[in-house]
């Protein structure tokens, strides 16, 4: 019995509890509403212009160089990234979106590609390909950076790497494709580039330049004089004013180079001027991650605004050491990485600059429908334009023909096609142009030529 007793109190307990959560359910009738997570930002359709052409002119680019498509996932072995990128890192240390998965492994959202299509190459083996291997991507990287203007958690990137072969041609060529992908976007960039020289090179210069910062440790900042015995090239990089009068006189990477590396260096140089890419020579230029040898170079927007002059749209580096590091045979490599988001504030801003310049009307037609057997007309008719190549808008949900040509006009559609019950029976269509609102009446069946002739389709 008393068992039964407990039951029952618990029972009415329960039953209150529910009601209770009704009721706020019916008090707080509107759901909470999610934002996104810091520093994630949506990409709306307003600003597709922007985002296509970023893909389009980057995947050209690439394309005509002779690179080709290649993905790597978004979620990778953690190890992968602090080997490669390195524990030293800010990347790696700070950023890193490391955790869990269910089955208790540890995982990373890649904080870049380069590491990942290194990582593809060994497992597909393909170092049986011919050599070098030319790649090209697009895609997500996610970094815990602190977002700010141009600095975001998840952003993307476009990139190419070339893995198998060690030329200084192919550093030229690289540097020429991240160059060459911005100016044909609009933008005006400059290289900054610099040698920081073989691994032996960089050992012996480490200890000059750890001598070097030891010495005036007094005057660095904090973050920096943690990095003295860390990552001291990774200083060179510094922003911060205290750091900038030390770095003014720190040993350069240059005077340590071995006469090979120097004649490398020199050549990429006499490339690019023959690629006519312009570029600046950087001392302190260095790249924050660990597996750079050699040529590493920066492309910046070409502007005397400081702002500017301080994020980099991109960059990049030779890797020669990278594969063998991650367990594969000795593969030279090179490679860059350009920031879409950085690219699109710079379109943005130089669109600004030009002032609005009015857009060049393309030809764009809208299909509108009235009642159900437009409707159904449509649907078939539309998909038989799509299989031609001939691309319409539209809204089927929608009835009236007036909310149908306001939404054409939004679209800025030079025409529109209007199909209603009468011209399904006749097996016609009106094409109306939008801007003298003259309508013509065709044969459906004559549609997709005289569509191909407005779109200018050959
Ligand atoms: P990195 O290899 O770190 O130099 O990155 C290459 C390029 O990616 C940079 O020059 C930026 O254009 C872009 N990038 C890197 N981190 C971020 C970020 N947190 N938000 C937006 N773009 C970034």
């Amino acid at each position: 019995m008393p068992v039964k007793k407990t039951t029952k109190k618990a029972t009415t307990t329960k039953v209150t509890k529910k009601g209770s959560a009704a009721k706020k359910a019916v008090d707080n009738k509107k759901a909470k509403a999610y934002e996104s997570l810091r520093g994630m930002k949506d990409i709306l359709p307003k600003h597709e212009g922007y985002w296509l052409d970023v893909f389009h002119k980057s995947e050209s680019v690439a394309r005509a160089y002779g690179y080709q498509y290649m993905q790597a996932p978004i979620l990778e072995q953690a190890q992968l990234f602090v080997r490669s990128i390195g524990k030293g890192t800010d990347v790696v240390n700070k950023e890193m979106y490391i955790f869990e998965d269910r089955d208790g492994k540890k995982v990373a959202l890649r904080p870049e590609l380069t590491a990942g299509i290194a990582r593809a190459y060994i497992s597909n083996g393909m170092h049986n390909l011919p050599q070098p291997v030319k790649v090209w991507y697009q895609g997500p990287m996610f970094r815990h950076d602190r977002p700010q203007a141009g600095r975001y958690r998840q952003f993307h990137q476009f990139g190419c790497e070339v893995l198998g072969d060690r030329d200084p041609v192919i550093d030229a060529e690289l540097i020429a494709v991240s160059y060459n992908t911005i100016k044909d976007l609009g933008i005006d960039a400059v290289v900054h580039i610099n040698s920081i020289g073989s691994l032996e090179d960089r050992q012996n210069y480490l200890v000059e330049l750890v001598g070097y910062f030891r010495s005036k440790r007094s005057y660095l900042s904090d973050e920096s004089k943690k990095r003295v015995s860390k990552n001291p090239l990774r200083i060179l990089d510094s922003k911060d004013g205290q750091d900038l009068e030390v770095i003014q006189d720190a040993p350069q990477i240059i005077d340590w180079l071995s006469q090979d590396s120097k004649a490398y260096f020199m050549k990429v140089l006499e490339y690019l001027d023959e690629l006519q890419v312009p570029y600046v020579l950087v001392p302190t230029l260095v790249r924050g991650l660990d597996y750079y040898t050699d040529t590493v170079f920066e492309l910046f927007v070409d502007s005397e605004d400081a702002l500017s002059a301080q994020s980099a749209l991109g960059g990049g580096g030779r890797y020669d050491g990278l594969v063998e590091q991650l367990g594969g045979r000795l593969t030279p490599a090179a490679g860059f990485s350009l920031g879409i988001e950085r690219i699109i504030l710079a379109m943005k801003d130089q669109k600004q600059k030009l002032g609005d310049v009015p857009a060049e009307k393309k030809p764009h037609i809208f299909f509108a429908q009235l009642g159900e057997q437009g409707r159904r007309r449509a649907l078939s008719l539309i998909e038989q334009l799509r299989k031609s190549g001939v691309f319409v808008g539209s809204h089927l949900s929608k009835n009236s023909l007036k909310g149908q040509l306001e939404l054409a006009n939004k679209q800025h559609a030079t025409h529109t096609i209007i199909l209603g019950q009468k011209e399904v029976q006749d097996g016609t269509v009106i094409i109306r142009d939008m801007d003298s609102g003259i309508q013509e009446i065709i044969d459906q069946k004559k549609l997709e030529k005289k569509l191909k002739k407005l779109l200018e389709i050959v």
